[in-house]
């Protein structure tokens, strides 16, 4: 293995870790040796999900929590119990997020804030739980996943382009608060991506799936396991000089016109 993308040493906490585009980093973090701590709220796709990750590396001890990453305690707990277990925490992955589409005027305050918490607070909350452990430790990693909605507008999606357009300033206050410890916090921006969250979407909006194929210049939808390539890079040794980026994954969607 380069020694620049080995994880055999490292514990890596990966948000909505249980499936879609979470499930596809932890399983390319896994495969390059880390053990993967899990969360999410569904303790049945928590328990598929270690089952795969053990199959994928047998040699790591990974674990699911069952936690709402929208509560303080729910976040400041993972942490500690993952430092319980391995002694030790060196990635965080905030890719838990969820989403509503309806026109901008038709939210209520409750879905605005449901919205901002579980795809905004929680990576604040989480990366304040982790921020002493790594800093005490000399070294950290955190990844926040943004959209293409943390650069363009989406008529149908207003306080999750708000979460999103906040993830990446988020991730560079961190970045340049955080450099000094040695801790290095880039956001991933996917594009349009196969998973739970767009199969509805592709309910809601009418003519979406024609639209993404057309518009993304790689002609096809993401997959999971698209995201495993720049899960294992900015977990590792490789990105050590890389903080408070932005990096889309997204067949080319966010270059053109
Ligand atoms: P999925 O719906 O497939 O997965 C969402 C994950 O988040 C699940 O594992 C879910 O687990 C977890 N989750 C949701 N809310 C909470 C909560 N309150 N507490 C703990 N876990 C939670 O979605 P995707 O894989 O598509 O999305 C993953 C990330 O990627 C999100 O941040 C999304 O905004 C972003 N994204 C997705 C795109 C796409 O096209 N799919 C495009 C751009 C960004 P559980 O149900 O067990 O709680």
């Amino acid at each position: 293995m380069n020694p620049s993308f080995d994880l055999r040493t490292r514990v890596a906490i990966v948000t909505g870790g249980n499936g879609g585009i979470g499930f596809g980093m932890a399983l390319g973090l896994a495969h390059s040796g880390a053990t993967v701590v899990v969360v999410g709220r569904n303790a049945t796709k928590n328990a598929n999900a270690i089952a795969e990750l053990r199959a994928a590396n047998p040699d790591a001890d990974p674990c699911a929590l069952t936690a709402d990453v929208t509560q303080e305690r729910d976040c400041t707990a993972l942490v500690e119990r993952t430092l319980e277990r391995y002694g030790r925490v060196d990635v965080l992955v905030n890719n838990a997020g969820t989403n509503l589409r309806k026109p901008p005027q038709d939210y209520s305050l409750d879905e605005w804030r449901m919205l901002i918490d579980t795809n905004l607070t929680s990576a604040f909350l989480c990366s304040k739980a982790v921020h002493a452990p790594m800093a005490a430790a000399g070294r950290g990693k955190i990844v926040n996943i943004g959209s293409m909605t943390s650069i363009f507008g989406a008529s149908f999606a207003a306080p999750y382009s708000a979460s999103k357009g906040g993830i990446v300033q988020f991730t560079k206050a961190t970045a340049v608060a955080w450099a000094r410890d040695n801790i290095q916090v880039n956001a991933v921006l996917p594009g349009w991506i196969d998973t739970e969250l767009t199969q509805q979407a592709r309910k809601d909006v009418e003519g979406l799936n024609e639209r993404v194929v057309a518009r993304t210049p790689a002609g096809r939808w993401g997959l999971p396991q698209d995201f495993a390539g720049i899960a294992v890079f900015l977990a590792s040794a490789a990105s050590d000089f890389i903080t408070g980026a932005a990096i889309p994954v997204d067949g080319g969607y966010s270059s053109q016109l």
